[in-house]
């Protein structure tokens, strides 16, 4: 992201935002409640319009896309705070409806591999469930397998795990540490400090619509810098 900006209407929420991503790399963003997070994510997407910048997704500008906006999508997997599997399919059918709609595997295909991304999840057995059977948790790894059934070359995260009861928290991050073990280009937003400070490379930290602070996890945790991340720490840690 090159010096990007986004407003709604008269207010401006994104300002001046620079942010590269490395191949393999797990960056997580931190910073206090409408700081600019999940539009930082979104814009990186295509999913909000940037008001003003450039933000780039394998050397193609996607703030200025235009119809090729759906391919670029296609690399990028988003995993969102609520789920949003579709009801009425089961876990199975929700794993395969984007390979199969977009032509990307036949049915017997992405069946096949769909099996071996519930297996990465934990939840082999629950092929044949439907989503209102399965805890959130549950969900939660359903998603996280239909958005890999894409093979995305990165993934963002939106508070995967806000929205869950605690005794799930920990198999759900369990996933996604293994796969930034397996070198899974990673952007996650997350309240979970121990889990950025276990698994990210780098830690950015948002304030007011900027990234105020970003460094290693023992920069960011250990030694915070600015004072608006100091305070912001006390109130989590
Ligand atoms: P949280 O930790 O609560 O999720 P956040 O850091 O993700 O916060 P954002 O959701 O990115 O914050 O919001 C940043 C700012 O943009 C906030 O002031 C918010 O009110 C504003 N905003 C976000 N989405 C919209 C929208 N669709 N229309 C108008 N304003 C919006
Ligand atoms: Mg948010």
């Amino acid at each position: 992201m090159k010096n990007v900006n986004k407003s709604y209407g008269d207010n401006h929420v994104i300002k001046g935002v620079d942010l590269k991503v490395e191949d393999n790399e797990v960056v997580v963003l931190i910073g206090p409640s409408g700081a600019g997070k999940s539009t930082v994510l979104r814009m990186m997407n295509g999913l909000e319009t940037t008001t003003s910048g450039e933000i780039y997704v394998d050397g193609q500008d996607i703030a200025h896309a235009g119809k090729n906006i759906d391919a670029i999508r296609e690399n990028i997997g988003m995993v969102f705070q609520h789920f949003n599997l579709f009801p009425n399919m089961s876990v199975l059918d929700n794993v395969t409806l984007a390979p199969i709609e977009l032509g990307k595997k036949s049915k017997a295909e992405a069946q096949e591999e769909a099996r071996t991304f519930l297996e990465v999840v934990g939840l082999t057995d629950k092929a044949d469930a439907m989503p209102a059977s399965l805890s959130g948790g549950q969900k939660q790894r359903v998603a996280i397998a239909r958005a890999l059934a894409m093979h995305p070359d990165i993934m963002l995260f939106d508070e995967p795990t806000s929205a869950l009861d605690p005794e799930m928290v920990g198999d759900v991050l369990g996933v996604m540490r293994r796969l930034a073990k397996q070198g899974m280009t990673m952007v996650i937003v997350t309240h979970e400090m121990g889990f950025a400070k276990e698994v990210a490379d780098r830690v950015v930290f948002f304030g007011d619509g900027k990234i105020l602070e970003a460094g290693t996890p023992t920069e960011i945790f250990d030694h915070p810098q600015h004072p608006r991340l100091q305070t912001f720490l006390k109130q989590v840690l």
